[in-house]
């Protein structure tokens, strides 16, 4: 099939090239024409474990290629796929600015029967207005189709390939048959439902995994005060088939692109609808105290914060990105710094500020180790395997001084911190000292 990708970000790169991995003829486009011309060279702009080579390979069997110009990618096309950003207003509501501008753009340019996808999460009803939109700019036959992406990022090329359902949101069967074929390769079980379930599923999905989270998050709370051990409590819930182990991991919570924007979305959605979402809100509102809960510790350890030397190791908002977006870390860091703190960073893959103001307040140290070297603290806020399997005696041994372990990610087992004889707060455990 001729399919368009409009978008090029961690989804719509992604989308684009397994399709064309998959044998469909895809144009890529974006408003950014420097990330156009960067691509158009086969550099991946962003860190996305095995993209690069993917893309490379289909740039050069040609059945990939990257354009600006909206005409080309939008006049001949079978499918054109909306992978656009849709990030949060302040009050919490979708800004859905940028597919409201991709939209028209394709509604002037298509010349022939065009299955339009909506790729990016958005609001209920939102599919709906973009017919609307089309409609209103096109005499040419066209269908709109409700696709919501499950990949992750860190692992998007396995999920595109081991996904565990495509919903399919659509009016039309026919609209709805071409999206089921575009698919067929990768063997992922379809669900076809209307629009607006479509669009709910997405929401309701990430929504109900940060409950997951929050929930354990509170268990670790409590395991604190009674003496239990969060890791065997998350893992004995974990062995009921009907809980399931994943997304029961201790923690400093959830951040990125994708949970918070999503559950402001679901909730401003839903204060519209006037409808309580309360358990969602509590959901949210015990995430937004889990940097506090490890930040109290460091607090109850050192009568001051002020000149205190602190390491923060890992900076993306989880292992295998280079995204930021609403990271744990920046939360971490700016109280931090409120409390007079110096802080030196460590990522294995984020490197530089990239105009940040709170990561342009803290030293890039070039590894763990020289991140150790200085701090009399060291939090692990980012569970990397590079930072997770750093061994414990290092700590000790490699540092002049030794530094105390704040592990937001319960990275290692008590009896490990107990052999190597340091100091370990972790999340929902007892201390080691
Ligand atoms: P992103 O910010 O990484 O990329 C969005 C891209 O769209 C940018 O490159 C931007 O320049 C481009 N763009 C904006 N307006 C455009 C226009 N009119 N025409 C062409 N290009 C335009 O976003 P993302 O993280 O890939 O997310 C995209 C959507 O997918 C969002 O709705 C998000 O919620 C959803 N989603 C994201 C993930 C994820 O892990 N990132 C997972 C599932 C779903």
């Amino acid at each position: 099939m001729q399919i368009t990708v409009v978008g090029t970000g961690y989804v719509g790169l992604v989308t684009g090239v397994t399709f064309a991995e998959i044998g469909h003829e895809v144009i890529c486009t974006d408003v950014d024409s420097a990330k156009i011309m960067k691509l158009s060279r086969g550099e991946v702009p962003f860190y996305e474990p095995g993209l690069q080579q993917l893309m490379v390979r289909n740039l050069q069997n040609g059945r990939l290629r990257f354009t600006t110009d909206t005409t080309d990618a939008y006049r001949f096309r079978d499918v054109i796929c909306i992978a656009v950003g849709t990030p949060s207003r302040p009050d919490g509501a979708v800004d859905v600015s940028y597919i409201e501008q991709a939209v028209l753009e394709v509604a002037k340019a298509i010349e022939q029967y065009t299955v339009i996808v909506v790729k990016s999460t958005v609001p209920v009803g939102t599919n709906e207005q973009v017919r609307a939109m089309v409609q209103q700019h096109t005499n040419c036959p066209f269908d709109i189709v409700s696709n919501p992406e499950f990949l992750r990022e860190g692992s998007a090329i396995h999920d595109i390939y081991h996904g565990d359902r495509i919903v399919i949101g659509a009016d039309s069967d026919r609209a709805a048959d071409i999206v089921t074929e575009l698919h067929k390769p990768f063997g992922t079980p379809v669900f076809r439902t209307d629009p607006r379930s479509a669009e709910l599923i997405k929401y309701a999905s990430n929504a109900f995994l940060a409950t997951k989270i929050s929930y354990i998050n509170e268990m670790a709370n409590l395991c604190e005060k009674l003496g239990a051990n969060v890791d065997a409590v998350a893992h004995g819930m974990g062995l009921d088939r009907r809980i399931g182990s994943p997304f029961l991991q201790a923690g400093l919570g959830y951040g990125g692109s994708c949970f918070p924007k999503d559950i402001r979305a679901l909730l401003h959605m839903a204060e519209s609808a006037q409808s309580e979402l309360q358990l969602l809100r509590a959901v949210s509102i015990v995430n937004e105290q889990r940097p506090y809960v490890v930040l109290d510790k460091l607090k109850q350890r050192f009568s001051s914060l002020r000149n205190l030397r602190v390491a923060i190791l890992g900076l993306s908002f989880k292992p295998n990105t280079d995204d930021i977006r609403e990271a744990v870390s920046l939360v971490m860091m700016k109280e931090l710094l409120k409390a007079g703190a110096s802080l030196i960073v460590y990522d294995p893959i984020v490197n530089q500020a990239k105009g940040n103001p709170v990561l342009e307040s803290a030293r890039f140290a070039g590894s763990m180790k020289e991140a150790l070297d200085w701090a009399e603290a060291s939090i692990i806020v980012t569970e990397w395997d590079e930072i997770r399997s750093f061994p414990l005696l290092q700590y000790n041994q490699e540092t002049l001084k030794e530094t105390i372990i704040f592990d937001g990610r319960n990275c290692y087992a008590l009896a490990e911190a107990e052999r190597a004889g340091v100091e370990y707060y972790s999340v929902g455990r007892p201390a080691v000292n």
